[in-house]
């Protein structure tokens, strides 16, 4: 099954937002407006409104049926209540997106909380103080989750990118409401990235990169059955290189992967996908912009010296397989992209990705922030806003924040 973008899509088996009847209920969504912040001239405010902006039509929808709207989001890690990790410049961001003014409620729960609610009238939107705030949140408090519960009639669970965690505002919250349903975002995210692992429209081709086998190897697994070609870069290449007999000089080489990496090259051997590795590397001397930088044709690094982007010959040789797929699916870096001389690669993948005609969908994480910083995020046909959550979803694994909801 595809959409009307022509992406493979996945049923959802979960109602979402668009199947219930939201007129002047109170409506608790929970958003995943954890956006990245800078402090520009003493003031703290969202460097990259992405995860923000890709909140917004749930919220309009939700107000344009009449509802009574309280939103909530974690913002970072805080400790205690740590003002730096305020949704104040979100709520600046989110306001001006939606056109309206957005007031910040001081908590997530609690008497002043509720007297703001109670304030409400249909089509009104508040945002609720960072979640994390609150001790329980993480521990999936239950007398948190049904304080909180209490400030709503309907529950609809928007933030894909923190779903895969049972925590209060994404799953204990659904045990004390009457009605749980998927906002517009997560149900795209999950029906789009269920549908690459299955149903694509071959040849589906798979960028794999960045720091490490162990965080991707469910994610090889589950590509080796169904795609056609796997494309290994990053630094985790050289757990691989490590497994084949190769000398990787200083490489960052992830001791616990070289196993792993074993593994998955026997496995793919057994499977009908081509599982493929650098055949040339950038080299720097250490993990600095300003280093000495040397091309290598071969795989092979001497001592001295670190593979820290995966040379010419092979992006182009990716770049050349994800234009041809008529699914191409990426997660990680190919390089060390913060630091410019090891940029190349990462840059090359993200263009090929933005050009290529078939699908294409990159997963969260740092390959998504990538390619925002490339300028390619409006060219490709989904840019996942969950890092982890993605990655899990492909794994196969289920995600306490969409098990949580009520079934079609
Ligand atoms: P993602 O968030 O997309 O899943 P990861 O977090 O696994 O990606 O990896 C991203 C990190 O990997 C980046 O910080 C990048 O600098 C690093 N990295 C990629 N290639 C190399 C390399 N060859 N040597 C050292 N670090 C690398
Ligand atoms: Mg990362």
């Amino acid at each position: 099954m595809t959409d009307a973008t022509g992406v493979p899509v996945a049923a959802l088996g979960k109602k979402t937002v668009r199947d219930i009847d939201v007129s002047g209920k109170r409506v608790l969504v929970r958003a995943d407006l954890n956006a990245p912040l800078r402090e520009a001239d003493g003031r703290v405010v969202v460097s990259d409104d992405a995860r923000i902006a890709a909140s917004v039509p749930t919220i309009e929808l939700l107000r344009e049926r009449g509802a009574k709207v309280i939103v909530c989001s974690h913002l970072g890690r805080p400790k205690d209540r740590d003002p730096k990790l305020s949704l104040a410049p979100v709520a600046e961001r989110l306001g001006e997106l939606l056109g309206t003014d957005l007031p910040l409620a001081p908590g997530l729960i609690g008497p002043e909380v509720e007297a703001m609610v109670a304030q409400l009238t249909d089509g009104d939107v508040l945002l609720l103080e960072n979640s994390r705030y609150e001790a329980g949140e993480t521990k999936n408090d239950p007398a948190l989750a049904e304080q909180l519960a209490k400030l709503a009639d309907i529950y609809v669970d928007d933030a894909f990118g923190a779903c895969h965690r049972a925590h209060v505002t994404t799953e204990g919250v659904t045990h004390f409401v009457g009605t749980s349903v998927a906002g517009l975002l997560l149900e795209r995210e999950v029906t789009t990235l269920r549908g690459i692992v299955e149903s694509p429209e071959h040849p589906l081709v798979v960028v794999l990169g960045g720091a490490k086998v162990s965080d991707k190897v469910a994610v090889i697994d589950s590509f080796l059955k169904v795609a056609d070609a796997i494309l290994i870069g990053g630094a985790m290449c050289f757990s691989f290189f490590t497994a084949q007999g190769h000398a990787t000089g200083n490489s960052l080489v992830e001791q616990e992967g070289i196993e792993l990496a074993r593994k998955a090259l026997a496995d793919a051997e057994q499977s009908g996908c081509r599982l493929v590795l650098p055949i040339d590397l950038k080299l720097g001397r250490e993990f600095s912009a300003d280093t000495e930088v040397q091309e290598l044709d071969g795989v092979d690094v001497p001592d001295g010296w670190m593979g820290l982007d995966v040379g010419r010959k092979t992006y182009e040789a990716y770049a050349a397989e994800v234009k041809a797929a008529r699914t191409a699916f990426w997660n990680g870096p190919m390089g060390a992209f913060e630091l410019a001389p090891f940029a190349e690669g990462t840059r090359y993948v993200a263009q090929a990705f933005a050009e290529a005609p078939g699908v294409t969908v990159v997963g969260g994480g740092d390959s998504a922030a990538a390619i925002a910083e490339f300028g390619y995020a409006d060219d490709v046909t989904h840019l996942s806003t969950g890092g982890g959550a993605a990655l899990e979803l492909i794994e196969g694994k289920l995600l306490p924040g969409v098990e949580a909801l009520n079934d079609v």
